[in-house]
């Protein structure tokens, strides 16, 4: 008779001849987290099928139908799609403590706040971005005292390339680019030389720069020349003057050369003056479709016009887009504009478990434009369940 451990050394040692995938495939098979029956939309391998995934240690470890071994937490998603956790590249949600979770709550597991806060006053967004429980990093704004009634840049000293550079090198670890506002009621006539003094900020750190456009002065064309590959302009969908598209429905070709060149164009919906269905319809129908969505989200933006990420995704539904289409926009897309977003906005095994499960609901729904229009559209998607890091976060009712 073999005592306890004389048995546990020979069954050890036993076990060493098996072959090892064999000891792999004897092993449990639990995983942390299901999502059981949602329609699993992941853009990066062009893939839409109902679907389980499977997530351990915050990883995607397996997209399936009917995956059924056990798992700590299952979520029943069915009815739901199954979206990568959207990615929303102009937000201002560090202006406030809770606009990270609250973002978080509507499927949002990474987010760029757009220029909230100038040189002067960064570590207030640092400060809540260090509390934010997704990943998300910030715009500095060209104009050292941040977002102002009486225009950022309307006195052009606030473009200030010293100070900017300070803070950006003080805070290499959260800022990641630099945004000009542009329009005439925030930088006036200085709109050229404010991009200017931005791009010799950005360009100092090989960081993008973020224009606001629309209605600005200087003539597009002249503002889209001083832009590199990899900056990007938000509020493409702007009415005149100085739209992207002219009023024979061309796209400008130096908006085209700008795109060839690498030049990112995002929605950007916000409040005021951002865009009227007119323009997006216009623009939609010369081929001209953004390369990514965002909502220019504020506390004030949650009860008017923007309300959520999918409200805003939905917009584009209601426009034709397919939903395919609709969230690669706003996942893998968006994704690449920012290296903190480096391979996230997927559902590839192995990628970081963020999760938007989203309900698309069949009805008759209102959207706005920033000018009291409004389109009908009999589709509109709601956020669900956010995973983030392979932990579920949040359940809307
Ligand atoms: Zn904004």
């Amino acid at each position: 008779m073999m005592n306890r451990r004389q048995f546990l050394r020979a069954a050890t040692g036993a076990a060493m001849f098996v072959r090892i995938p064999n000891i792999f495939a004897a092993m449990p098979s639990k995983y942390d987290l299901l999502i059981k029956g949602g329609r699993v939309i992941n853009p990066a391998r062009k893939f839409n099928a109902v679907s389980d995934v499977a997530i351990s240690n915050g990883r995607i470890v397996k997209i399936e139908s009917n995956i059924s071994a056990d798992a700590a937490e299952t979520i029943d998603a069915s009815g739901k799609l199954v979206a990568p956790g959207l990615i929303d590249i102009h937000v201002h949600a560090l202006r406030v403590k809770e606009g990270p979770a609250l973002c978080l709550a509507d499927g949002v597991t990474g987010f760029i706040d757009a220029g909230s806060q100038g040189a002067d006053r960064i570590g207030e967004v640092i400060a809540i971005a260090k509390t934010a429980p997704q990943p998300c990093r910030m715009l500095i704004n060209i104009g050292r005292a941040g977002i102002l009634t009486e225009g950022d840049t309307m006195d052009l000293s606030r473009a200030d390339v010293g100070a900017a550079r300070e803070a950006i090198a003080r805070n290499r670890d959260f800022v990641v680019g630099v945004k000009a506002r542009l329009s005439r009621d925030v930088a006036g006539p200085n709109d050229f030389e404010v991009l200017r003094r931005a791009q010799e900020v950005a360009s100092s750190f090989k960081m993008p720069v973020m224009i606001h456009m629309g209605q600005t002065i200087s003539p597009l064309p002249k503002l889209l020349a001083l832009l590199k590959r990899g900056d990007i302009v938000t509020h493409m969908f702007a009415p005149p003057p100085n739209s992207i598209i002219d009023d024979d429905g061309h796209i400008l070709p130096e908006v085209i050369a700008a795109r060839k060149r690498g030049v990112w164009f995002d929605f950007g919906n916000g409040r005021n003056g951002h865009f009227t269905w007119e323009i997006v319809d216009r623009v939609l129908k010369a081929g001209f479709l953004p390369d990514t969505l965002s909502t220019d989200w504020t506390l004030e933006g949650r009860t008017a016009q923007v309300f959520d990420f999918p409200n805003v995704m939905s917009k584009f539904l209601t426009l034709g887009m397919p939903v395919d289409r609709v969230v690669s926009l706003v996942t893998i897309n968006a994704s690449r504009d920012f290296d903190v977003f480096r391979g996230r906005g997927t559902l590839n095994v192995g990628a970081p478990a963020d999760v938007a499960v989203l309900e698309l609901k069949e009805g008759a729904f209102e959207f706005v434009d920033n000018f009291g229009n409004t389109r009908n559209g009999s589709q509109k998607l709601f956020p669900s369940v956010t995973v983030l890091a392979g932990k579920k976060v949040t359940t809307h009712a």
